[in-house]
């Protein structure tokens, strides 16, 4: 037996399946992540690292092929128990932050935890542990559209980790910010993912951010290389 956390296996998406228009997005998508290594996933625009990372997150369904959470082939699951896996075994990071605007970034970290049964106490304890290991706990009563682009990006790290998923998948998560802010922003991420024993797949353009991680994977005509 392998740490396997996260692995696809001839994972296929067409969209407008039939059509005229149709798109053959992902041709067979083979790939492994093991606790503790981080994995970045390189490709141009428009190649499919969103579609890739949502079927890898249990947001949207393969045309065909596994993917397998923590042992468990997810296909056959019902959509009960893909929410449930979804919510206990990964971290979702978007490009743009997407927290809620109307909680502070503290509750934003905490409301996740509840929905885990998380008593407040502890909830607020993770959160604050999350907020000073990427340096925004002086942020943590602030509401999002009080901060800047890093720190809510910084924030949004923290809520997808508070559950301490097995996986984090995170598509483009600096893409949105200024090259220093990218740099100092990446490096929070590094060290939160770091310091779980997670796993990570991180969608980039940026190579020098690629060049950092364990190893690289490439999205080229649909298949992973
Ligand atoms: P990337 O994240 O690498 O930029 P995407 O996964 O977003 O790539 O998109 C891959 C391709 O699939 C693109 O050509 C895009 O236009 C197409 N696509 C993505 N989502 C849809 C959709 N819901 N319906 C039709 N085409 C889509
Ligand atoms: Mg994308």
């Amino acid at each position: 037996m392998s740490d396997a956390v996260l692995s696809l296996a001839g994972v296929k998406k067409s969209y407008n399946k039939g059509l005229a228009n149709e798109v053959n997005v992902l041709q067979g998508c083979d790939l492994t992540l093991n606790a503790g290594e981080v994995v970045a996933l390189v490709a141009p625009s428009g190649s499919g690292k969103s579609t890739l990372l949502h079927i890898a997150g249990l947001l949207d369904e393969a045309d065909e092929g596994s993917v397998t959470l923590a042992g468990t082939d997810m296909a056959g699951q019902s959509d009960r128990r893909r929410t449930a896996a979804r919510r206990e075994d990964v971290g979702f990071v978007y490009q743009f932050h997407h927290l809620l605007p109307e909680f502070t970034a503290l509750e934003n970290i905490t409301l996740p935890q509840f929905a885990n049964g998380v008593s407040p106490e502890a909830a607020e304890a993770r959160a604050m542990e999350l907020l000073t290991s990427v340096d925004v706990a002086h942020r943590a009563s602030h509401r999002p559209a009080e901060l800047s682009g890093g720190e809510q990006q910084r924030v949004a790290f923290c809520r997808a980790l508070a559950n301490a998923p097995r996986v984090l998948l995170a598509d483009e998560p600096t893409g949105n910010l200024d090259p220093a802010t990218s740099d100092t922003v990446f490096e929070a991420l590094m060290t939160l993912v770091r310091g779980s024993g997670m796993a990570a797949l991180i969608a980039t353009h940026n190579l020098d951010l690629a060049a950092r991680m364990d190893r690289i994977v490439r999205l080229e005509d649909g298949v992973l290389v």
